[in-house]
């Protein structure tokens, strides 16, 4: 968009394109991975863009920065490792749930309402708790734990016992989400005015093989949106707050980093600096969302560098 073209990255740009770049971020599914299966090459490619042959110079630190709430930084290193990406320790995922466990942590006092409301699954728990925000709701929906005669929308909507201690709503990808949590969410959001409205991501829809999609958590956080009547602050990209993250724990130069996405609407608006997001000059690079054979990218802001690395010539960006 904004009138800005995309080009495709041929292998003998390449060189230029990450010489200058001291971090490569990655976006997980769809670059690295589609569902269960490494991208072709993609693994190939991240081992010569570490730098693993290269004994003179400092190896590039590689990031990998995902939307997905539904599993722990300590799951995706693990995940990495089994699809045979090169070695990484969990400081290098950032995860939203993560993100936003950390961002809650920072933005609830000490001392006063402290834990958080969640929709969302056991990672995300897990992740709270690995912070030490205290919290409550992930999981099952109330309803299954209360009698099916009951109205969830009277039970929950009315009667149910807030706890006093909330001091935020979370909503990531929640499996069970239902009418009884948004009704939770909604009354402990109308209860505080002051109490947070935090949302992981908001990407509309997974986009599973073969073209189908599954609802993405963008459409339970617009629910809880529209019912509150206000704004969630966003954790995923394209928020600068995931970059900050990123930032803050390896002190790199956004103008040395490229981000490599398959989505413009996340990855590449992360990247971009438009407003409300990153204010550098941010490389971006776009793979290609449905590309089988090795990791397609496009390039969308190339660096003025032409110093070549012969390492990244036989490169497989530009296949397929
Ligand atoms: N959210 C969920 C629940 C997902 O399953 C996925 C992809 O599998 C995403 C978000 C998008 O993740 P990424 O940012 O790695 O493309
Ligand atoms: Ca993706």
């Amino acid at each position: 968009g904004g009138g800005k073209r995309c080009r495709r990255l041929d292998p003998s740009l390449a060189p230029s394109v990450f010489s200058g770049a001291e971090a490569v971020l990655f976006d997980c599914d769809g670059v690295l991975w589609r569902g269960d299966t490494a991208v072709p090459g993609a693994a190939e490619t991240l081992r010569r863009l570490e730098g693993e042959n290269d004994k003179k110079q400092k190896r590039r630190l590689l990031c990998y920065v995902t939307n997905n709430s539904s599993r722990t930084r300590e799951a995706y290193t693990e995940k990495l490792r089994r699809l045979g990406f090169p070695p990484a320790e969990a400081r290098q995922v950032f995860g939203s749930g993560f993100c936003a466990a950390r961002f809650l942590r920072a933005a609830l006092p000490p001392g006063g309402a402290s834990s958080t409301y969640v929709l969302g699954g056991p990672a995300l728990a897990a992740e709270l708790e690995a912070a030490g925000v205290p919290h409550l709701g992930a999981g099952p929906t109330p309803e299954s734990l209360s009698s099916p005669s009951e109205s969830p929308a009277v039970l929950f909507g009315t009667r149910a016992a807030l706890d006093p201690s909330v001091g935020a709503v979370l909503v990531g990808y929640d499996e069970h989400f239902s009418y009884g949590k948004l009704c939770l969410a909604l009354r402990y959001l109308r209860r505080d005015p002051q109490c947070l409205l935090v949302g992981t991501n908001r990407d509309h829809r997974l986009p599973l093989e073969g073209g189908s999609a599954l609802p993405g958590t963008g459409c339970l956080v617009k629910a809880v949106e529209t019912a509150a009547e206000r704004e969630a602050f966003i954790v995923g990209k394209p928020s600068r707050y995931i970059f900050e993250c990123v930032m803050k724990e390896f002190n790199i130069d956004p103008a040395r980093t490229i981000m490599v996405g398959d989505r413009l609407d996340t990855d590449i608006l992360m990247g971009e600096g438009s407003p409300n997001r990153i204010q550098s000059p941010f490389q971006n690079i776009l793979g290609h969302p449905f590309c089988h054979s090795g990791l397609r990218i496009g390039l969308h802001h190339c660096s003025s560098s032409s110093q070549l690395d012969p390492n990244f010539a036989q490169a497989p960006c530009a296949g397929g």
